[in-house]
């Protein structure tokens, strides 16, 4: 349920109706915009005398959210999430790239690779470190050795860092990384998203290859209701029958995301095309319909890459479409 509070409203009157709100065994979330303040309440609202509440001098309106989403909900929170990663932003009109390889191979690899997407124009450094392979005989990652490196590199471009969890027995390797990235594949594993609820990492949540928008707002609830908001949404192609590409890009879960949520949304049109080939113009496409970021598989040599070399793209190309992303958010503004 949503309270909204008449313009003019004191933080003691405020406080005071949140005090009153809280007696009632409500959670409370308070979301101030320049010209509206609105109250969200969570848990059992079945016992709010509703007509009560609209009655109040300060309570302009009073609304039941039939969405099952509740912390995430724009309707509960109007104004856009920025997600704050040092001095880079994301959301609310803040654009970040993302870009690293599949996977980190070697020191020697991972550095190279981030000072060439740094020199590019990205912002963030990708690379796996426990990877979610198909095939329990294909290339798992460099694991723990694979974070110590990537921090490494981290330290050497000055860029923060975005790796993969699988599991929450290894959340206390993830101290220096700066972004957490929930992988597809382990979109509902509620118990890993309740465990990064307790802390305060940002998130980088994927949407499962055959999850609907409301299944990963779900997921994002299971985070946000442990008390984290710092939550990125991604969106990475889902399964349908077209098999010429990995994955189908569905570029519409950018507008309608950003209509349901306050959340940001970012495109990785390296999972969800599958192709080198395909990944410049998907991205422009994502940066034409309004993501806050894209997130793309670079390699400096793609033909020997241990994990998805054939979607991954060069630092050349990188560069060159990092240019034209920027010229395409200079024409959507
Ligand atoms: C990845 O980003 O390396 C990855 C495995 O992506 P996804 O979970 O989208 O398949
Ligand atoms: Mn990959």
């Amino acid at each position: 349920m949503i309270a909204v509070l008449k313009r003019g409203t004191t933080i003691e009157q405020r406080e005071h109706l949140i005090r009153w709100l809280k007696n009632m065994n409500l959670d409370v979330h308070v979301s101030s915009g320049k010209e509206i303040t609105v109250l969200g309440l969570v848990g059992d609202t079945s016992r709010l005398d509703t007509e009560l509440l609209t009655s109040l001098e300060i309570v302009e309106s009073v609304k039941r959210v039939s969405e099952p989403f509740k912390q995430a909900n724009r309707k509960f929170h109007p104004a856009d999430t920025v997600v704050k990663i040092g001095d880079i932003k994301i959301g609310g009109g803040n654009f970040a790239m993302i870009a690293g390889p599949c996977s980190v191979e070697s020191q020697d690899q991972i550095t190279q690779i981030a000072l060439d997407v740094k020199a590019g124009g990205a912002d963030i450094l990708r690379g796996g470190a426990f990877k979610p392979r198909t095939s329990p005989y294909a290339f798992q990652g460099l694991k723990d050795e694979g974070i110590r490196m990537l921090t490494e590199a981290k330290k050497v471009s000055g860029m923060p860092i975005i790796t993969e969890i699988m599991n929450v027995r290894s959340l206390e390797l993830f101290e220096d990384v700066d972004i957490i990235q929930v992988g597809a594949r382990n979109m509902q594993n509620f118990d890993l998203l309740q465990e990064l609820g307790k802390t305060q990492k940002p998130i980088l949540l994927k949407r499962g290859l055959a999850n609907t928008l409301q299944e990963l707002l779900m997921s994002a609830e299971y985070i946000m209701s442990e008390g984290n908001e710092n939550i990125i949404l991604c969106e990475r192609g889902i399964r349908t029958y077209e098999t010429y590409t990995r994955n189908t890009l569905d570029l519409s879960a950018v507008p309608v995301l950003h209509n349901l949520t306050h959340l940001p949304v970012i495109v990785d049109p390296s999972h969800a095309t599958g192709k080198a080939s395909l990944v410049p113009s998907m991205a422009l496409a994502a940066a034409a319909c309004g993501a806050d970021g894209i997130m793309v598989e670079v390699h400096n040599d793609p033909t020997c890459a241990l994990c998805d070399g054939a979607q991954s793209i060069t630092p050349d190309q990188f560069a060159t479409l990092n240019k034209k992303v920027q010229t395409v958010r200079e024409a959507i503004k």
